[in-house]
């Protein structure tokens, strides 16, 4: 066995052209511990995909097929050696053609079919660019360990079975080979090809990080660390060099998007630490999320959220009654809708929700949902909000916090406030033309004074 077991996951803009990919190859290279490899699909692919499952129209169909054949094939003429590859690759994108051509509308098990194709075609190209520089590069199928459930678009991994796969098939190979492996996608107990949701091969990484009980799992991204919060509001923003499981947890879902929101969830299972790098400038120092940090700020970062919805639930029933929020929240998970951040008063509830698309590109807000609520209770929907978090450590305790922090804000309207639940996260919606404003105040009083 080797003495270390890193898998690194490199995502879309890594897989960008065959200059990205040659780059992430010298990562790879480089580093004898990088035993798993987790690719996305070349940057843009999964949205042709998209657009190919979400259009019937044959001639949009063919069109987008084919800029996915151009870009492949650019990508693959890069190669030393690309004869062999180019007609796999080409008839890889054949059988495409002959699943969507003539099928009309997709059901979402099709849908997982076509979307998978990104991911596999990227993780053959990468296998070939990794294997010029070392030859024991070897591409294995993700769909034979990443067992789920049948939700198709969003489907939820199985556990056990991926450890045990793990354990079984890719164990005993990374003892002589590098293997590369396709994130996002996995299959059902009956073989079925499904997939993770939007983004979601970060995940995938951190489960096979899991199942193989792995030292470290890296994130190779285009940024070049998590910041203190976004540099493109804020030309101060930082680059933190260690965060905290549970800061980073909160940031993921309530903040910069930099991880899939559930990636922490197996690194934290199996305390494995976490590296998140831009495979763009490998040299610079990016971020260590580990279980604990030297440093425990109070104030760590502050992060921005659009496009936050705001639900707001009122009814008279609910004074001195038991069961009106469990219906209400039964209303919603009936419907497959999460709820980020809730606030109750005695006669009202007020729910956000994080967009109102889900990875389906389905609205989460139906006529239907809302007829349902409407049967016992008021309800306001209101948008054009985002969402600021304050992430750090012991906020919960932290006498006198929310006085200096709203204080700053005198000016703002602050329309929903989440602070207690979490001795982590400090969170508070306001107006979006605002947003960046507030975390421009927050970040220079809380952060860069702080630290200067
Ligand atoms: N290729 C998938 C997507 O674009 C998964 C990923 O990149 O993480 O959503
Ligand atoms: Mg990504």
């Amino acid at each position: 066995m080797p003495d270390l077991i890193k898998v690194a996951k490199f995502g879309g803009t890594s897989m960008a052209n065959a200059q990205a990919m040659q780059r992430c190859a010298n990562i790879i290279a480089d580093d004898p511990d990088k035993k798993v490899i987790v690719v996305s699909a070349t940057s843009g692919t999964t949205n042709l995909l998209t657009q190919i499952c979400e259009s019937p129209i044959d001639s949009e169909r063919l069109e987008h097929i084919q800029e996915i054949r151009d870009k492949h094939s650019v990508i693959c003429a890069e190669l030393k050696n690309s004869d062999s590859l180019t007609r796999q690759i080409s008839e890889i994108i054949d059988t495409l053609e002959e699943m969507v051509i003539g099928a009309g509308i997709m059901n979402m098990q099709m849908r997982d079919e076509v979307l998978a194709f990104g991911e596999r075609l990227s993780s053959l190209l990468f296998t070939e660019f990794l294997k010029e520089q070392s030859p024991e590069a070897q591409w294995v199928d993700a769909r034979e360990v990443m067992k789920t459930d049948t939700l198709h678009g969003n489907a939820e991994p199985n556990i056990d079975a991926i450890a045990e796969n793990a354990a079984s098939k890719w164990l005993p190979l990374i003892k002589n080979h590098r293997l590369v492996t396709q994130g996002f996608i996995g299959s059902s107990d009956n073989g079925v090809t499904t997939t993770l949701g939007r983004g979601g091969s970060d995940y995938s990484a951190a489960l096979f990080a899991e199942g193989l009980d792995a030292d470290v799992l890296e994130i190779w991204t285009d940024v070049t660390a998590i910041y203190t919060t976004d540099p493109r509001i804020v030309d101060d923003a930082k680059p933190i060099t260690e965060i905290s499981f549970d800061e980073a947890a909160e940031l993921s879902v309530f903040g910069a998007k930099v991880l899939h929101p559930a990636t922490l969830k197996p690194a934290i299972r199996k305390q494995v630490r976490v590296y998140v790098g831009s495979s763009i400038r490998p040299d610079q120092p990016g971020t260590w999320i580990v279980k604990e940090t030297k440093s425990n700020p109070v104030i760590r970062a502050i992060s921005l959220r659009r496009n936050q919805t705001l639900l707001n639930v009122h009814s008279l029933d609910m004074l001195h009654r038991f069961g009106f929020l469990a219906r209400l929240f039964e209303t919603l998970a009936k419907y497959k809708i999460s709820v980020d951040l809730v606030t109750t008063s005695e006669v009202s509830v007020s729910l956000t929700l994080d967009t109102d698309i889900q990875s389906d590109g389905k609205h989460r807000l139906t006529d239907k949902v809302l007829d349902e609520l409407r049967e016992f209770c008021d309800v306001k929907i209101e948008k054009g909000l985002s969402l600021i978090a304050v992430v750090g450590n012991n906020l919960h305790a932290t006498a006198g916090l929310s006085g200096p922090v709203f204080g700053a804000l005198e000016n703002i309207n602050v329309r929903l406030i989440c602070h207690g639940a979490s001795s982590h996260n400090l969170c508070f919606l306001v107006k979006e033309e605002q947003a960046e404003d507030v975390v421009k105040i927050l970040h220079s009083k809380f952060i860069t004074q702080k630290n200067s």
